[in-house]
């Protein structure tokens, strides 16, 4: 059992209040979260005391940088179990899932495989396919969800052809929030020569995520949905997959020589695709979050977040003006106040200090799917209360008499 009032204490957004003068309910951690006391000073003390460049000088200041910039990279490792040389820093899922389409795909999709995603795949998931599917001639396909919305091994095995070379999929997804069946996923496509890439950007911030356990050949995620700073996100990659991956961007400290006739030898994985200077803060930053969430635990996170949905969900459907689209999901919930335009239900929350996120979450096929084109979302992290849902819960019963609460 967290004790979550302390945990609050760590969270100085949550010790204030907003522009409303109301202390802030944040439920819209699927967007990004709150930031601890500890990786906010883990930032200052980097641009205080030795904001150096990493990887590029010879002096103490420099190993200082150095030192702890890499030190990320041993808690990512033990964050998802992997080699550290399998850890490469990136700027977001974005730039990851980008890495993976652009430096893995481009290079192994040849015209008329197949590349399978779903309908409910974050914009990041599908655009960066999209674009290398018409740069190769291969082909985009989608695995069918239940009528839940779920993804299935069953659908899986039915959208497989002896064409399919990449699947890429969400682990969590970011409106409907299911669990995808990932293990057995990755066991069918290796028995069948297919590389699985996992979005892992709303999982691995909830819940213990093992990609040797699971099998993954890439698992991308963000430190900011993980109590990290922004602009800071992590590539995992099997190693023999990152040597065979070209890097998307190049310059400094990428190369170990090259000539005037354009002769390159790259340094191996992960070092060939951080060319520039990182973000230094920002891996620094994700460190002290790891350690954080770590200190907490995963399980223990993932157990209350549990807590908080199933007790949500159990009192919005004690309402009857609320259409809820994903009742036995484990991640976010997405819904409507009915008759009313998720954008202005958004703002009646907002005036009650709560943030809840309205529209269509960046999964702009997804409508496709659920038959509604808006959707509101609340997606709750550890620190969140099951008071906090029960104010949430108030402002749902006045639904569409928002206007009464904006001008009554
Ligand atoms: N995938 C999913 C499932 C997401 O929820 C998000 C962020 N909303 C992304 C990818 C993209 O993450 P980022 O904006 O941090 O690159």
């Amino acid at each position: 059992m967290l004790d979550v009032e302390k945990i609050r204490q760590d969270f100085p957004m949550l010790n204030g209040t907003t522009m409303h003068g109301k202390p802030l309910i944040y439920f819209d951690n699927g967007a990004t979260t709150l930031k601890p006391q500890c990786v906010i000073d883990a930032v200052c003390d980097y641009l205080t005391n030795y904001s150096g460049n990493a990887h590029r000088g010879d002096y103490d200041l420099s190993h200082d940088v150095d030192t702890r910039f890499e030190h990320t990279r041993d808690l990512v490792a033990k964050l998802i179990n992997c080699d550290r040389k399998e850890v490469v820093y990136t700027y977001g899922s974005t730039d990851s899932l980008n890495l993976v389409a652009f430096g893995y795909g481009a290079l192994h999709l040849q015209k008329d495989d197949e590349v399978l995603l779903t309908v409910a795949e974050h914009a990041s998931n599908t655009l960066p396919w999209f674009e290398v599917c018409q740069q190769t001639g291969s082909v985009i396909n989608y695995i069918d969800l239940d009528n839940e919305g779920r993804l299935t091994i069953e659908n899986v095995k039915k959208a497989i052809t002896d064409k399919t070379k990449i699947i890429s999929i969400a682990q969590v997804t970011n409106v409907l929030g299911y669990d995808g069946p990932i293990k057995e996923i990755c066991k069918l496509a290796h028995d069948r020569g297919i590389i699985v890439c996992v979005d892992g950007a709303q999982s691995v911030p909830h819940q213990s995520v093992d990609v040797k356990d699971l099998d993954v050949d890439f698992l991308a995620f963000s430190g900011h949905k993980m109590c990290g700073p922004t602009g800071v996100g992590i590539l995992y990659g099997k190693y023999d997959l990152l040597q065979e991956t070209s890097p998307t961007r190049l310059g400094g400290g990428s190369n170990s020589r090259y000539n005037s006739c354009g002769s390159v030898k790259l340094k191996n994985a992960p070092t060939k695709f951080e060319a520039g200077t990182p973000n230094i803060e920002g891996v620094i930053g994700l460190g002290a979050a790891i350690e954080y969430l770590m200190q907490i635990g995963m399980d223990n996170i993932h157990e209350q977040e549990l807590k908080l949905r199933a007790y949500a969900i159990k009192k919005m459907q004690e309402l009857d003006n609320l259409e809820i689209y994903n009742p036995n999901g484990q991640g976010a919930i997405a819904f409507n106040i009915k008759g009313v335009f998720s954008q202005d239900a958004a703002s009646l929350f907002n005036t009650y200090g709560i943030a809840v996120r309205a529209g269509q979450h960046c999964a702009k096929i997804l409508d496709e799917f659920l038959n509604v084109s808006q959707t509101l979302r609340v997606s709750f992290y550890f620190y969140n209360t099951f008071d906090e849902i029960d104010q949430f819960i108030e402002v749902c019963k006045k639904g569409d008499d928002f206007l009464y609460a904006f001008f009554g």
